[in-house]
């Protein structure tokens, strides 16, 4: 599996082997996007405008008074605050779909330019470290990649500007699978199943963005938190690329 490729290299492939969208297989223009087609990009639901700062959820009405969204109310977040790039429908969803569970790492390209073009959300990334969630050993050797941690990589390479990647977390419990659990039962499953490495400790200057490729409850990146703070990080926000 190769990530991108660029140059005349990848102009060549482009002729003999036009890319196809992601999402629905129709040509895609290369000079303009890499897996979408412009249809298929012009659905994305890029998140620019007011949000949850827990969550990154987008407000459509009045946001004089709200900060924090209904999904948000009872989640006690132990990080500062939170960004999503996209609301997780259609080709999105498709893009973390493929992603995560069928190795198409190629589309990590996409998700680059998408990154790019949601304003703001490489601005909330300068400077800091980011953290993917890790995933445990076994789950590793199956599917070969952690696609949060690509994901942090695509986002770091993006942002620039002293950005970087670390992974300070394991996961020591193999968690089941979390996807039908309630918020309460997924976070009485995952107490205790991140930690620090062994002896590190962190540093309490340095801002630590904590990178998922989806924001579902929120208790997996608040399990991740804590482990942080227990490793002496101060500064913890949280990073998705898309919204469930
Ligand atoms: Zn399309
Ligand atoms: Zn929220």
């Amino acid at each position: 599996m190769t990530v991108g490729g660029g140059g005349w290299l990848r102009a060549l492939r482009d002729v003999w082997f036009p890319p196809v969208c992601a999402h629905c297989r129709a040509l895609v223009d290369p000079r303009r996007r890499r897996h979408l087609c412009e249809p298929c990009a012009r659905r994305l639901q890029h998140v620019d405008g007011p949000h949850c700062t827990t969550c990154g959820y987008p407000f459509f009405g009045d946001t004089d008074t709200d900060r924090v969204c209904e999904h948000c109310f009872t989640l006690e977040p132990e990080f500062r605050e939170g960004r999503t790039a996209v609301l997780l429908r259609g080709p999105a969803r498709t893009l973390v779909i493929d992603l995560k569970y069928h190795g198409a790492l190629h589309l990590l390209a996409e998700v680059g330019l998408i990154v790019r073009e949601t304003e703001g959300f490489l601005d909330y990334l300068r400077g800091a470290t980011l953290v993917p969630v890790p995933l445990h050993a076994r789950k590793l050797r199956e599917r070969g990649y952690n696609q949060s941690r690509l994901l942090a990589e695509t986002f770091a390479r993006a942002a620039g500007g002293g950005t970087r990647v670390a992974e300070p977390l394991r996961r020591g419990v193999d968690t089941p699978t979390q996807t039908r659990l309630d918020r309460k039962t997924r976070q009485e499953n995952l107490r205790g199943a991140f930690a620090a490495r062994d002896g590190l400790r962190l540093d309490p200057a340095e801002r630590f963005v904590i990178v998922d490729d989806v924001f579902t409850t929120g208790a997996t990146l608040n399990a991740c938190a804590v482990a942080l703070r227990r490793a002496g990080a101060r500064t913890i926000d949280v990073a998705t690329f898309g919204h469930g």
